[in-house]
């Protein structure tokens, strides 16, 4: 019988725990706050900032918006980040992605000090985790992490195939899955004979967008599989990479999508803008 790992209620969980450590700090007189930048009007962008806004809420987190218009251009970006920087009461700076197609994204990502980026996309923290220093991790693949390890599934010395190999996803989970001592293979689009290098996976995890494209045949019966696809299906249904019931029968633990890694993208933000006051 596969395990079902519920990001739910794992989310849950490390919400509450933030939520201590900022009443503990609180207790010291240290307060928490998270700037939100958000530029343009793309719903989707509101929608996930203001669940950003609701966790920092439930987590004791002061949350500050900063809204801009769609045509603000990259210098006047720039000087609010440069603002923010220099604040001392922000903890964590975050500009919601995607930007008007007019701003480089990542001179955005440059801009912001690697001491409050708190998505953990600058270089700076890029490269404290690819050579294990300490830094501010990207929040979908350690909530991975997180899961892996609070469901008690084995890493080190396994097989582990990442699909995909994006900045924010497929990259930094390898190099957290090497630090935790899995053998990884990072698997793109040009990888030849995807099936069987799925196959070869203890654990298995996905993040390429394509709705439902990992069935049955791409995975070794026992393996543990991780979806962080956030797709549609062919009636607009939000479903995940893997096709969730046909692989069932096969693995012994997975995500499902609503409610897998989802959940846990805003929680490890969290965690993160108490990680950015510890690592003052
Ligand atoms: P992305 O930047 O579009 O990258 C997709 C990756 O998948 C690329 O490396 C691409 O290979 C690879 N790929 C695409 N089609 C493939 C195929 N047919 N066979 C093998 N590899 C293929 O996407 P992303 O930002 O990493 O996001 C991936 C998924 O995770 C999306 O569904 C996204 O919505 C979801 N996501 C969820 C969360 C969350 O909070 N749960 C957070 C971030 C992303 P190439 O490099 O060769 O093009």
């Amino acid at each position: 019988m596969a395990e079902i790992i519920n990001g739910r209620e794992v989310s849950g969980i490390i919400r509450d725990e933030v939520k201590e450590k900022v009443r503990l700090l609180k207790d010291r007189g240290i307060t928490v706050t998270l700037a939100v930048v958000l530029v343009g009007n793309d719903p989707a962008s509101r929608i996930y900032v203001r669940n950003k806004e609701k966790a920092c809420e439930y987590c004791g987190i002061i949350s500050r918006k900063i809204e801009l218009g769609e045509s603000t251009t990259q210098q006047e970006l720039l000087s609010v980040i440069e603002g923010l920087n220099a604040d001392k009461d922000v903890t964590g700076i975050l500009v919601q992605l995607p930007v008007p197609a007019h701003i480089d994204a990542d001179a955005v990502i440059r801009a912001i000090d690697p001491s409050k980026d708190v998505d953990g996309f600058h270089p700076q923290n890029v490269g404290a985790l690819s050579i294990g220093l300490p830094g501010l991790k990207s929040c979908t693949p350690a909530g991975i992490i997180e899961l892996l390890k609070r469901y008690e599934i084995p890493i080190a010395g396994r097989e582990c195939v990442i699909v995909g190999r994006s900045n924010i996803v497929g990259k930094p989970m390898a190099m957290l899955m090497l630090r935790e001592n899995a053998t990884v293979t990072v698997a793109h689009s040009k990888t030849a004979d995807l099936k069987e290098v799925c196959r070869r996976a203890d654990i298995l995890i996905t993040a390429t967008g394509r709705a439902k494209m990992f069935d049955r045949s791409y995975i070794k019966e026992g393996a543990a599989v991780i979806d962080c696809g956030m797709d549609r299906d062919a009636d607009g249904k939000l479903c995940g990479d893997v096709d969730y019931e046909d692989v069932l029968p096969a693995v012994s633990a997975i995500t499902p999508v609503p409610g897998g890694v989802g959940p846990m993208t805003v929680a490890m933000l969290m965690h993160n803008c108490v990680e950015a006051q510890m690592l003052r």
